[in-house]
């Protein structure tokens, strides 16, 4: 295996971090896109940064030039994430639009729906969220009820999803509807592209355990969709959700690898500086045991995205194996979470709400948001079912 880049990639690489060094804000921390909800002030941080990025050509770095992005390869893709979590840069707020929205839009958008969207989501003026779950339609998404009737020039929309992301920010959303109740489940589907501004659409926060309100309650109460904002074909909308999750699969898997990284530093350094009993912690040798497998598991997670990035380059469509470090991911990042608390000792059940600072709830946060990994993008149960039935060749569960 040869891991080294080529004289481009590292000019690519080189051109990155010195814009990076020169506008990440000093106020920036990279908690501050994991929970966007925060406040008004940290709404408006993380939009003039995605601003800033836009303006600095690297929004849609993975996007099409014909489409205002970068034409980064993939392997440009993954450098611009290991050089976005190495300068502690923000995430981008409107990330389910440049990640998985626009790149769907790309393959099954018309050019009216390109035209209209396409910019506003680089540049971070329309925010998108992802409207797919519902309260019994989550792992089974072709069980998903949200009806649409059409009436002509639009569809009335009538129903409730669940677990929606950045919805109460958000400007649109890409909403899965159900056009057909006659045509077995997954054939009855479509995507709707549906301004959150619309009458009828009524967004309640959830609050999580963390404090944080991060998804939100959908109800739509006879919503009218223009005709002219159906993705893609009536009742085929299971193609458009097939894009959409390979493109968050694709989207998302290296970014994972590069946080892990951040946090695997973060919590080496804690563990450095941190004494109980009037004796440093990196002596225990528990601890010490802990933190070298935490930092196997980082090379674990970078080297399976590697195998996938292979597989890719070698022409091959993303295959089951992605949801190999999906997995892995979840597992390692609940288990250096709970490390981490376990190496503040009794201060780690203190939270004091400033998840900026280790001594204010940096890694408490962590611990409690890491619980969502293994539920959020797909349950580790369904990564597992996937695994084992089309990598291993298992026959079906019961
Ligand atoms: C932080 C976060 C953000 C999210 N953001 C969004 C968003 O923006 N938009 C959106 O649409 N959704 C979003 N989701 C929802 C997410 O995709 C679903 O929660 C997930 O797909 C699981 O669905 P569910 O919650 O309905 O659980 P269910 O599907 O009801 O599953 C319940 C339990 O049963 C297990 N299970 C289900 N089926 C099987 C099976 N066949 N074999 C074995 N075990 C099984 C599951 O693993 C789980 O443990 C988000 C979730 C989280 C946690």
């Amino acid at each position: 295996m040869d891991f080294s880049f080529t004289p481009e990639q590292e000019t690519f690489r080189q051109e990155l971090r010195t814009w990076l060094k020169a506008n990440v804000p000093p106020e920036a921390h990279p908690l501050r896109h994991l929970q966007p909800q925060a406040s008004t002030e940290d709404l408006a941080f993380l939009k003039a940064w995605q601003k800033k990025v836009h303006e600095g050509g690297w929004a849609g770095v993975s996007w099409p030039r014909e489409y205002g992005g970068c034409g980064a390869s993939l392997v440009e893709r993954m450098i611009f994430d290991q050089e976005m979590a190495a300068s502690q840069a923000p995430g981008l707020l409107n990330v389910l639009g440049l990640e998985i929205v626009g790149p769907t839009l790309i393959v099954h958008g018309t050019e009216e729906q390109k035209k209209s969207h396409l910019p506003n989501i680089l540049s971070g003026d329309e925010i998108w969220s992802q409207g797919f779950s519902e309260p019994n339609s989550g792992s089974d998404l072709g069980s998903l009820r949200t009806r649409a009737i059409d009436q002509g020039d639009y569809f009335v929309v009538t129903g409730q999803k669940v677990w929606t992301s950045l919805a109460r920010y958000a400007d649109w959303c890409q909403l899965l509807v159900r056009t057909n109740l006659d045509a077995p489940k997954h054939q009855g589907i479509s995507c709707l592209l549906v301004d959150m501004k619309s009458p009828g659409i009524t967004v309640k926060p959830l609050r999580t355990m963390t404090g944080d309100s991060e998804f939100n309650e959908v109800f739509f109460e006879e919503v009218k969709v223009p005709k002219a904002n159906l993705l893609g074909e009536v009742d085929q909308g299971w193609r458009i959700i097939i894009t959409s999750l390979m493109f968050e699969r694709q989207g998302l898997g290296f970014y994972f690898t590069f946080a892990q990284k951040r946090y695997y530093e973060d919590l080496l350094a804690e563990i450095r500086h941190s004494q109980r009993y009037g004796e440093s912690v990196a002596t225990d040798p528990q601890i010490r045991q802990k933190i070298a497998q935490a930092y196997i598991d980082c090379e674990l997670i970078k080297l399976n995205n590697y195998r996938a990035l292979t597989r890719l380059l070698r022409g091959n469509p993303p295959g089951p194996e992605g949801s190999i470090p999906k997995l892995q991911w979840a597992d390692i990042n609940q288990r250096l979470q709970d490390l981490a608390v376990e190496v503040q000792g009794a201060y780690g059940q203190l939270f004091q709400g400033e998840v900026r600072a280790p001594e204010g709830g940096y890694w408490q946060y962590g611990f409690l948001r890491s619980r969502a990994n293994s539920i959020e993008g797909g349950t580790s149960e369904i990564q597992r079912n996937i695994l084992a039935e089309r990598v291993l060749g298992l026959p079906k569960g019961r």
